[in-house]
């Protein structure tokens, strides 16, 4: 089985043989594998806009 990286609590989710679905043992997260992706390069845009701010805050 394929892992996955949970965007809920970023423990270890589980891809399903036929990359179909991923469901996450840790906090119950379960969504298709197409709206995963779509969450995760959300969750990933997020962090980098996080990153963006922190380097503004510190000054340089
Ligand atoms: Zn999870």
């Amino acid at each position: 089985m394929l892992k996955a990286k949970c965007p809920k609590c970023r423990n270890e989710a589980v891809v399903d043989e036929d990359m179909t679905k991923v469901d996450c043992s840790h906090c119950g997260f379960s969504s298709s594998y197409d709206s995963y992706l779509e969450t995760m390069k959300g969750v990933a845009q997020n962090m980098s806009d996080d990153y963006q701010a922190n380097l503004n805050k510190s000054g340089f």
